[in-house]
């Protein structure tokens, strides 16, 4: 089934989007890209696109989610901000991801090392970068009350950090918490590491969701 179509969009379960998303990064890290050809791309998606998920990542230059998951044009939806936090124009732009495109995959990625964290971590002060980093905080606080206090301070926060927005997403969106509850789309949360070009899949709430299905219809 050619992969940017509507049958292939309202066929694909988001197990196996994410499923997608894991091969691509394998390939990734082993150098076994897929060769896209760019004109052929813009060909295949001149009529539409069907992108099978949304990622909310960080700005980071080193993070570009169409490499890390071998992925073309058409394929993602790409949402980056600093921190890969969550306010309401990204919730916005999640929600009509899922419901009016019908991407199957929401997904929070965070990264090692990010510029963002060690900057809320500094307690840097300045313009517009006050608000975004305010929005770091609980995340620092949640990492330092486990202890986390070892060199990799700012990399335990990442993965706290993409906890926190996947929270967030889920508290304050109605529309993505429904189709979520509905098993219409899987929520992933990961942290990209830009040493090993490796994605950790940590938070896996697609499978959990199945499991908990399961563990119902056996009881
Ligand atoms: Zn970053």
């Amino acid at each position: 089934m050619r992969k940017h179509s509507k049958e292939f969009l309202e066929n694909l379960t988001p197990d196996k989007g994410f499923e997608i998303l894991v091969d691509g990064n394998k390939r990734f890290v082993n150098r076994l890209n897929t060769d896209h050809d760019h004109l052929e791309m813009i060909n295949e998606t001149r009529e539409g696109q069907f992108p099978f998920a949304v990622i909310l990542s960080c700005m980071d230059s080193r993070t570009s989610v169409e490499l890390i998951f071998d992925q073309g044009l058409g394929d993602l939806f790409s949402i980056r901000v600093a921190g890969n936090i969550v306010n309401e124009d990204i919730l916005a732009s999640l929600e009509y991801a899922v419901k009016y495109v019908g991407s199957k995959v929401l997904m929070v990625l965070g990264h090692t090392e990010c510029g963002a964290i060690k900057s809320a971590k500094a307690g840097v002060q300045d313009g517009h970068i006050t608000g975004l980093l305010n929005r770091i905080q609980p995340s620092i606080s949640k990492a330092m009350l486990k202890g986390d206090h070892d060199h990799h301070f700012s990399d335990h926060v990442a993965y706290a950090n993409v906890e926190n927005s996947l929270e967030e997403i889920l508290t304050r969106s109605d529309i993505v918490k429904d189709l979520f509850a509905k098993g219409q789309i899987g929520l992933i949360g990961a942290v990209y590491n830009i040493e090993t070009g490796e994605v950790d899949f940590f938070k896996d709430l697609t499978r959990k969701n199945k499991k908990q299905k399961t563990a119902g219809m056996a009881v």
